[in-house]
């Protein structure tokens, strides 16, 4: 029976096993479950190599409550604070076991049901993020073009192509940037006309690159659909092709364009199955959170990108919602210091 475990080794995952071994709680009490090979698994994926982590991301203030706190920093950096935070605290992590299933055990706590274990615990905290899932468009994209349509920047070398983003925020802009260094000719789609959700810095980067002719930008475009480029005498079985992308666009005014990838930057997708099997209650698409991050069900926690509403969340307010839970347990139960 484990004192806490917590679903998830991201920034807001490890920062909540550092609150509660801050609070006297014995390493060996604490579990951190995590999906990925290596902590921090949704940074790793989507933020592109050079990136700086702003810690004031979305306008979110930096003020941390915590035992942990970025300022601003490389993507290689901030890897590294949250490395030393493992081994500072001692937080023991299961790599490479994704969680299935939480259970409430009646007046005893949970049962976490893993790819290859099962363990019970009296408190859980869910960490997951809202990246493992990313919002995918609403029209079919055909199966011979999966290896030029992408979702992060991580699992193609884009290098010299013609690169098609499709999104419209920080994620967009950040993308954007990358490609350019990377050498890509790069246009980005985007449905609106404003870039009102941007970052200072991320719309400011975003308007030179248009101003410079690095970038060109399709305000008010909507994607209809994408077709595989017909190329003279290419092979009748579509799946063995590895032709461009045609995309099509809804107005009058974007003709077709041909592009070697697409990659789309529409945020993710709260993982609502997951939740309402462990019978966390919604209201209406989002979780009930209570005081301290705690769900409908006693003992049941969520923090992190799952708890940050539609304006999305950030690092520092990752580990601040850490803080607060941790606070919120302690009122509960006797916490051996703070
Ligand atoms: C491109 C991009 C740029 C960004 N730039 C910044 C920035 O500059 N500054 C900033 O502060 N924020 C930035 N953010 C936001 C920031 O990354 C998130 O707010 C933060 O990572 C949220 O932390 P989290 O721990 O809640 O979730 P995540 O970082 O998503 O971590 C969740 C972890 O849970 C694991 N997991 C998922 N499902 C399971 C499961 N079933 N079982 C076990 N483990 C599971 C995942 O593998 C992952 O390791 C950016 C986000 C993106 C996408």
């Amino acid at each position: 029976m484990y004192e806490l475990i917590i679903i998830g080794a991201g920034p807001a995952g490890i920062s909540m096993a550092a609150e509660a071994r801050s609070v006297g709680i014995p390493s060996e009490q604490i579990l951190v479950l995590e999906k990925g090979p290596m902590h921090s698994w949704a940074i790793r994926k989507f933020y592109p190599a050079k990136k700086v982590v702003l810690a004031n991301y979305k306008g979110i203030e930096a003020v941390c409550k915590g035992v942990l706190c970025i300022s601003d920093m490389s993507k290689d950096e901030t890897l590294t604070y949250i490395d030393r935070a493992i081994e500072q605290y001692q937080i023991n992590v299961h790599y490479d076991e994704a969680v299935n299933a939480i259970r409430p055990l009646p007046g005893v706590g949970f049962v976490v049901e893993t790819s290859q274990a099962r363990y019970e615990t009296r408190r859980c905290v869910i960490a997951i993020g809202i990246l493992d899932k990313p919002n995918k468009p609403n029209y079919r994209i055909p199966a011979a073009l999966n290896k030029r349509v992408h979702y992060d920047l991580n699992s193609a070398e884009l290098q010299n192509r013609d690169c098609l983003v499709v999104g419209g925020g920080d994620t967009a802009s950040e993308y954007c940037q990358y490609l350019v260094e990377r050498g890509n000719r790069v246009t980005l789609s985007y449905r609106r006309t404003d870039f009102s959700r941007l970052n200072s810095i991320n719309y400011q980067s975003l308007m030179a690159l248009e101003q410079r002719g690095q970038v060109a930008i399709l305000r008010g475009s909507n994607i209809k659909e994408l077709q595989e480029e017909q190329t003279s005498g290419a092979p009748a079985d579509a799946q063995n092709t590895n032709n461009r992308v045609v995309v099509l666009f809804e107005e009058a005014a974007f003709p077709p364009r041909n592009f070697d990838h697409i990659i789309y930057a529409l945020g993710g997708t709260t993982p609502t199955n997951f939740l309402k099997s462990a019978d966390i209650s919604f209201d209406g698409d989002l979780p009930v959170i209570k005081e301290g991050y705690e769900t409908s069900v006693p003992g049941l926690y969520l923090i992190g990108d799952l708890s940050a509403g539609r304006k999305g969340g950030s690092i520092n307010l990752a580990f601040n919602m850490a803080q607060e839970a941790m606070r919120n347990i302690c009122n509960q139960c006797e916490c051996a210091s703070r």
